[in-house]
């Protein structure tokens, strides 16, 4: 390994103040980051950013510079085709991810509806109104019938959403979707026959010598853009069935969360089905008692990313931070273990806890780690799985180097919890005071910030700036995953941020006892976001593009956040990339998602990495909308 290079400027790489003093941290004691790593990469190569290279198969790899005139790979693609090769490919990936995630909730709550109340199993129902909520969604007769059959009804509606063979579309779409939407699906030959239809269909179209027309394969991406978002909101309403659904709930956020007393254990990823078992297994009293009896003050549980999400919205369980949070929280050296589900898991993490006494525990069959301990998850012992990682934990903190440990003292409050359901109560039950506020511009626009961070952005800084930008002009935020974490680290989540926002807003705020930036969950949860355009369309009789919303993605960098953002498009809103993505090789493309795309969703793509200039953008945008609609300005 090269020798590190160390950051002369961290604040270029981060406006997180505990990141900065990391960044140091870590360098004093030769830990290589997630930033020094992006330095060494570059410069990053031209036709990758472009989009115009292709690996796919092994004729190649192939690069294209139109510049010098090579404009034909091997197997004689141009770059139209390989960008919107790779570009179909991307989404089926996150599809997968979000898809395989869905799956394992909806299974679990099939086993759980199978067995009824027989034998011992990790699992039950915590919010039976939502499953009958879901339930009759679906068309399910729920009279009469016990909890346990009534989910074992539902889970069999999302698994059919898998595999059906016949060409329909996906029940969870037909009971969530508004009709004009589904008209517009419809109308285009886009409507998702099942999930892993349209991947298995998006691999097969992108592999050599198959689809070669742009434009046939970005409606693909659509289609398969749809299968995951309804995947994402099987995912959602499940977990609610499972775990409750989340109610405004205080916490405190960034690694001062991190307590040098307590046994420090952090759950990272995505999926809450183990990270929820592990929060029972330490706040149990045999659990603490252990804590105490290897001289510390009890058990600190705190979360990284999504699953920290989960359970940030569900207990009030603090958030460490987010995607680039995941290193600088180890290099503390208080860790005693981080236990991982999978999706936006660095390989990195076992390099910086074999720095420390930290035990890097990997839980799920599809998710390993060379040089973790692998504890593998399994829905029976799920309960036994977490108990052994946390009292694998607590046995840890005898090896930790208290001369080691640098924990920055840098943390905000936040108050998360805001499901569609709870909006709903903090407004007394309907949407109304929401729609009349809307309408008589208290509440200018709604904007859904949503994604994670990259280090081609500086961490936090278009996600703040923006979310600053809108609040200020009476635009109510609401967002999920990694921004939900930024927006939580830098105060904008807490009460106290009512002061940032204008006037009209603030008197909203005030009356509802709300932060203007409102935590609605993990990346899964942006189909919180769908629902709540979906009942103000539906409220105001209108369809989702003619409403006064936006949906921005700053720092965007996951594949997941592709498939999200092609879906926010599909729906009717218009999406902001603060990360170009790599499609500027084909002007074709570009035009298909900037543009055209418009003509038949009603929304598009519009990339700018200013942030201040992005907000402006918005807020155009919703002043037209308003205009449009006969609302004030
Ligand atoms: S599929 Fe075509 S463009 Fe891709 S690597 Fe093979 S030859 Fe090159
Ligand atoms: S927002 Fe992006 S980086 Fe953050 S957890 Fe979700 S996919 Fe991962």
């Amino acid at each position: 390994m090269s020798a590190m290079v160390p950051i002369e400027k961290p604040e270029e790489k981060t406006i997180d103040e505990a990141a900065k003093l990391m960044i140091k941290r870590a360098e004093e004691l030769e830990i290589e980051t997630v930033y020094h790593r992006f330095d060494r990469m570059q410069p990053q190569c031209e036709a990758g950013l472009r989009g115009l290279c292709c690996t796919i198969c092994m004729m190649g790899p192939c690069k294209l510079d139109p510049a010098i005139g090579v404009v034909r790979t091997i197997c004689g693609s141009d770059v139209d085709t390989i960008v919107a090769r790779t570009l179909l490919r991307k989404i089926a990936g996150g599809c997968g991810a979000h898809a395989d995630h869905a799956f394992e909730v909806a299974h679990i709550l099939y086993l759980l509806g199978k067995r009824g109340s027989e034998g011992k199993f990790p699992y039950k129902v915590a919010d039976e109104e939502k499953l009958t909520t879901v339930a009759k969604k679906l068309g399910i007769e729920i009279e009469g019938k016990k909890v346990s059959d009534i989910a074992k009804e539902v889970s069999e509606k999302a698994l059919e959403d898998y595999g059906r063979v016949h060409s329909e579309t996906l029940n969870f779409l037909k009971a969530y979707a508004t009709r004009k939407r589904i008209e517009i699906f419809d109308g285009l030959g886009v409507l998702p026959r099942a999930v892993w239809r349209e991947i298995c269909e998006a691999m097969h179209r992108t592999t050599i010598g198959v689809d070669a027309d742009p434009t046939d394969l970005l409606l693909h991406g659509v289609r398969t853009a749809l299968a995951d978002s309804y995947a994402m909101l099987i995912a959602t309403e499940l977990q609610d069935v499972l775990f409750g659904t989340p109610k405004p709930v205080q916490a405190v956020a960034n690694l001062g969360v991190i307590d040098a007393k307590k046994v420090n254990l952090i759950i990272h990823g995505h999926n809450p089905l183990l990270s929820m078992e592990v929060i029972e297994a330490a706040t149990s009293g045999e659990m603490s008692s252990l804590a105490k009896d290897v001289g510390a003050e009890g058990i600190n549980v705190a979360g990284i990313c999504c699953t920290g999400n989960e359970v940030l919205m569900r207990f009030g369980v603090p958030t460490a931070g987010n995607v680039l949070h995941q290193e600088m929280a180890l290099a503390t050296g208080a860790i005693e273990a981080m236990v991982v589900d999978y999706q936006c898991v660095f390989p990195a993490v076992t390099d910086v806890a074999k720095c420390f006494h930290t035990k890097l525990i990997t839980t799920m069959p599809v998710a390993k780690i060379p040089g973790a301990i692998h504890l593998e998850w399994s829905p029976e012992k799920a309960d036994e799985v977490a108990k052994e990682a946390v009292k694998t934990a607590i046995e840890n903190f005898k090896n930790r180097d208290a001369g080691r440990v640098y924990i920055p003292d840098v943390k905000n409050k936040c108050v998360a919890g805001f499901s569609v359901e709870a909006i709903v109560n903090s407004l007394g039950g309907t949407l109304e005071p929401l729609l009349k506020a809307v309408k008589d511009g208290d509440i200018y626009g709604i904007v859904g910030i949503v994604g994670c961070n990259n280090p081609k952005a500086t961490q936090d800084s278009s996600h703040v700036t923006i979310a600053k930008e809108l609040i200020a002009n009476n635009v109510l935020t609401v967002g999920t995953g990694c921004w939900s974490i930024a927006a939580a680290k830098h105060g904008l989540m807490s009460l106290d941020a009512q002061k940032m926002a204008g006037e009209r807003l603030r008197g909203i705020l005030e009356k509802l006892t709300i932060p203007p930036c409102l935590h609605m969950g993990s990346c899964v949860d942006n189909s919180r976001i769908l629902n709540t355009g979906f009942a103000v369309a539906e409220a105001l009789g209108v369809d989702v593009p003619d409403l006064p919303i936006f949906g921005s993605a700053p720092e965007a960098m996951s594949e997941k956040a592709v498939a999200i953002g092609t879906w926010f498009v599909a729906h009717g809103v218009n999406v902001h990339l603060g990360v170009v993505p790599p499609v500027l090789g084909s002007e074709k493309v570009t035009r298909l998602l900037t543009e055209d795309i418009a003509k038949h969703t009603g929304a598009r793509f519009v990339v700018e990495p200013d942030p201040k200039k992005a907000a402006s953008l918005i807020l155009e945008h919703i002043a037209n909308r308003r205009k449009a609609l006969g609302l004030s300005s």
